[in-house]
């Protein structure tokens, strides 16, 4: 066995660090999944965005010079229809629903998992057969620090993210050998719609935006600011560049300290 191709840590190919390298990112047309596309096609890869929102999919498709896929993720047959020959893999999409328990919608609860856990099931099954052949693949799977810990209301996204780490795992230990590295990045409050969406619950509910924000969102957080969806495709960009070949099976929180306090 060739074993630096193993490693996943062959050379990157000539100009920007991922030219020559196509990606596909899942959730594009917003927040964290836009700006991730943005970054990726910034290092050089032709991108492959895909959402269930038209209209965002294309925009963030032109803007990154990308070709644009309109699917619904928890349509496992729609999945088929999308590229495979991919290196690059990150699955991003998501939603959240907060409810408590024993009031958890079940329809809810299944679409989530459909959607964070099934979906990046079958597109690393898709788009594996093409990194093995290559011998370098990099699966980045946006899970958070709701992968790691649990809050109260969040059954469902809880439950999804994490599965979601050991799906990553387990893609980690079996791409090993081909060159595929499979991590998950770990944020905390990420500044995007998804979040603008929990503070406009929480500003409805009683305290303002701004006390919400401080002593709801941010009370477990040492660093006091949101994060930005742009440090979090940093952070993807790095794990498919050239000095992260060892890095796998690995959990990368990006919570400013939150699962440390
Ligand atoms: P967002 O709402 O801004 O973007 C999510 C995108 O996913 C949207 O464009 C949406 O249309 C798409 N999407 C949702 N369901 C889909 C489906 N069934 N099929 C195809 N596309 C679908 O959210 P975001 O904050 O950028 O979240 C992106 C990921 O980051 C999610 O997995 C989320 O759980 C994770 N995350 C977010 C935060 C945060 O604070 N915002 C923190 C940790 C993790």
């Amino acid at each position: 066995m060739n074993t630096v191709a193993a490693a996943g840590s062959g050379a990157p190919a000539p100009g920007s660090v991922l030219s020559g390298r196509t990606a596909l990112v899942t959730g594009a047309g917003s927040g964290i999944g836009r700006a991730c596309a943005v970054a990726l096609a910034a290092a050089g890869a032709a991108v492959h965005a895909v959402d269930v929102d038209a209209a965002s999919a294309h925009a963030t498709a032109l803007a990154v010079g990308g070709k644009a896929h309109v699917v619904d993720l928890a349509d496992a047959d729609a999945i088929a229809s999308l590229p495979g020959d991919v290196d690059v893999l990150v699955n991003n999409a998501g939603f959240q629903h907060v409810a408590p328990l024993e009031a958890f919608p079940l329809e809810r609860f299944e679409r989530m998992q459909r959607v964070m856990v099934t979906a990046p099931l079958l597109l690393m099954q898709h788009c594996l057969p093409h990194m093995r052949r290559g011998g370098w693949g990099r699966i980045v799977n946006v899970s958070s620090v709701h992968g790691l810990r649990a809050s109260a209301n969040k059954a469902g996204y809880v439950a999804a993210k994490h599965a979601l780490e050991g799906l990553s795992k387990v893609a980690a230990v079996e791409g090993a050998p081909h060159g595929v590295t499979s991590n998950c990045v770990n944020p905390g409050y990420v500044r995007t719609p998804l979040v603008e969406r929990q503070l406009d619950d929480l500003a409805a509910a009683g305290p303002g935006r701004e006390e919400a924000l401080a002593h709801v969102l941010l009370d477990r957080t040492p660093v006091k600011r949101l994060l930005e969806p742009e440090e979090v495709a940093a952070a993807v960009v790095w794990l498919c560049g050239p000095g992260s070949g060892f890095v796998t099976g690995s959990s990368l929180t990006l919570d400013g300290g939150w699962t440390a306090n």
